[in-house]
């Protein structure tokens, strides 16, 4: 049979993407569809009256100048792959928490210095700080030193646990602890054990205990190793970049291609239908859609639908995308900010603020004399489901959350509200449309007490079918769908024939 091309992907978020790239790279044809103009997904950035704003995520981790082994510095390796490059600019904190009763904690890249904040404030918990970081670093260490490669490929598994048994059996261990549990073993103090909440939320969208260990040993402690660097013009060229080596090495990336269908017979997926009707196919397709979108939407067979809570749903999100005069934004201010007004309330709908302003950094996205500012708080959809896009009612809706929302920033931000020059907002509607994704969720998360490892792979139950992104382990954020996008590219390589080479 005469195939389209070897492997067919179904979206160009970062799992697609990265996925399309290690394949192409190694010699398999590639073809990913994107329903959208641009790539990347979440990860992508867009345009507005010369401010360029980041559709999601601009906290970024996986681009430390020192290319050791390892699943962790993936970015890097990536690019040195691909012969591309991403210059990227070091932010000396991860976030800056505005937490209730004055409780202010940058986390600065040193990590004494960020110790130092939380040791003052509790004096009497120092050994418990010291000894909980020290258990997230541990788990940064082993990560560090292991190959990143599929957890379903045997080879891979044998190989690293023979090379690595000691590492190995450790972290499997560790795959069986949540962050809260562990910190709850040496911290006692109740405010400081919320503060270590805010750490898991800040990107888990979950409260410490329902965190796994393994995940928190990437996002906490890498940001004092590699750091947290901003890719230069935007979050989109992340997403341009691995375009680029898909191109360079003779794949194609295929825009404004909604894909309506991935066409099954017997069993096995045998390709793709557009929503114009052209069919291709491929001996393999890899979906970057949520779980529920790729099993309850593009596979049309209802015997492999997944029931919504199969999974825990994470929230979607209301963002507002500001362009504010420079004045506003004081000497010293730091990029990304999280503010929580009340404990009680940081995990209910809009509790906590998400903020970042990038363009303290990276000058190139915003008009001179001017500030890109992304605010956003967590939404759900059905909040919003009763208004047409378009309506007055729906704008007027907006508007006065928008409001809100800008009111309650303006405690990081004095005089924001005053500064505005240009506001875009998006709804979880609009997440749900632009991102293609169920009900615009941040994705399906574990429930509490799951082991990381239950988190779905990258095989799934349909033959030549094949899951990346954050609805497969190890979850969100963007070096964890680049790690999926590694482990997806290898186990499909090795079924294909041609393994890939360790980065
Ligand atoms: C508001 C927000 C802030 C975030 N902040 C951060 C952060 O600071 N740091 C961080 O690391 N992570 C952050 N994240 C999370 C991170 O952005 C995501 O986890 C990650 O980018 C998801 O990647 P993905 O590969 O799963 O694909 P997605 O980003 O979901 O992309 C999937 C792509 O596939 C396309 N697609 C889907 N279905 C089809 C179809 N049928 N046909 C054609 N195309 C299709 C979509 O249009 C989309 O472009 C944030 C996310 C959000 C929403």
């Amino acid at each position: 049979m005469a195939y389209s091309a070897d492997v067919i992907i179904v979206g160009s978020g970062i799992g697609g993407l990265t996925a399309a790239a290690l394949l192409q790279e190694r010699g398999f044809s590639t073809l990913t569809f994107e329903k959208n103009k641009y790539p990347g997904g979440s990860c992508a950035s867009f345009t507005r009256q010369g401010y360029t704003f980041d559709v999601g995520a601009s906290v970024f981790y996986g681009f430390s100048g020192d290319d050791k082994s390892g699943t962790l510095n993936l970015h890097t390796r990536i690019f040195n792959r691909l012969g591309v490059d991403v210059r990227t600019i070091p932010d000396p904190v991860q976030i800056h928490y505005h937490l209730p009763n004055g409780f202010e904690v940058p986390v600065f890249y040193e990590k004494d210095r960020f110790l130092g904040i939380l040791i003052r404030r509790f004096p009497h918990q120092e050994a418990g700080i010291r000894a909980f970081y020290q258990e997230l670093e541990s788990v940064y260490d082993i990560l560090s030193a292991l190959p990143a490669g599929s957890l379903e490929d045997f080879v891979h598994v044998i190989q690293v646990g023979a090379g690595n048994p000691g590492k190995t059996m450790a972290l499997a261990l560790k795959t069986f602890q949540s962050m809260g549990k562990v910190a709850r073993k040496y911290i006692t103090d109740e405010e400081l054990l919320q503060f270590i909440d805010m750490e898991s939320y800040s990107w888990a969208v979950q409260d410490a205990v329902s965190t796994p260990l393994v995940n928190a040993g990437i996002c906490l402690a890498d940001r004092h190793h590699g750091g947290i660097n901003y890719p230069v013009g935007g979050a989109g060229a992340i997403p341009a970049a691995l375009c680029e080596g898909i191109k360079k090495f003779g794949g194609a990336v295929k825009y404004s291609c909604d894909v309506e269908e991935i066409i099954l017979k017997d069993g096995r997926a045998e390709g793709v239908r557009l929503s114009n009707g052209e069919v291709f196919t491929g001996r393999a397709v890899i979906s970057n859609a949520t779980v529920w979108d790729t099993f309850n939407r593009l596979v049309k067979d209802p015997r492999y639908n997944i029931p919504e809570n199969r999974f825990l749903r994470a929230p979607s999100w209301f963002q507002l995308y500001l362009g504010v005069d420079a004045d506003v934004v004081p000497e010293g201010f730091h990029v990304h900010h999280i503010l929580v007004d009340d404990w009680e309330r940081y995990s209910e709908i809009g509790g906590t603020i998400y903020f970042s302003t990038p363009s303290v950094l990276d000058a190139s996205v915003a008009p001179e004399g001017k500030h890109a500012v992304h605010v956003f708080v967590t939404d759900e959809v059905h909040r919003w489901n009763s208004y047409r896009r378009g309506d007055s009612a729906y704008k007027k809706a907006k508007e006065a959350f928008g409001a809100s929302v800008i009111k309650r920033t303006e405690k990081i931000l004095p005089g924001l509200g005053d500064a505005l020059k240009v506001k875009v907002l998006a709804t979880p509607l609009t997440n749900q449309r632009y991102l293609n994704r169920y009900k615009g969720s941040y994705g399906p998360l574990l429930y509490p007490g799951q082991n990381v490892l239950q988190k779905p792979q990258n095989r799934t139950a349909v033959k030549n079918l094949y899951a990346t992104g954050d609805s497969t382990f190890p979850g969100q954020g963007v070096i964890a769908v680049t790690y999926s996008g590694v482990s997806c590219a290898s186990y499909v390589a090795r079924k294909l024939g041609s393994p890939l080479d360790y980065l």
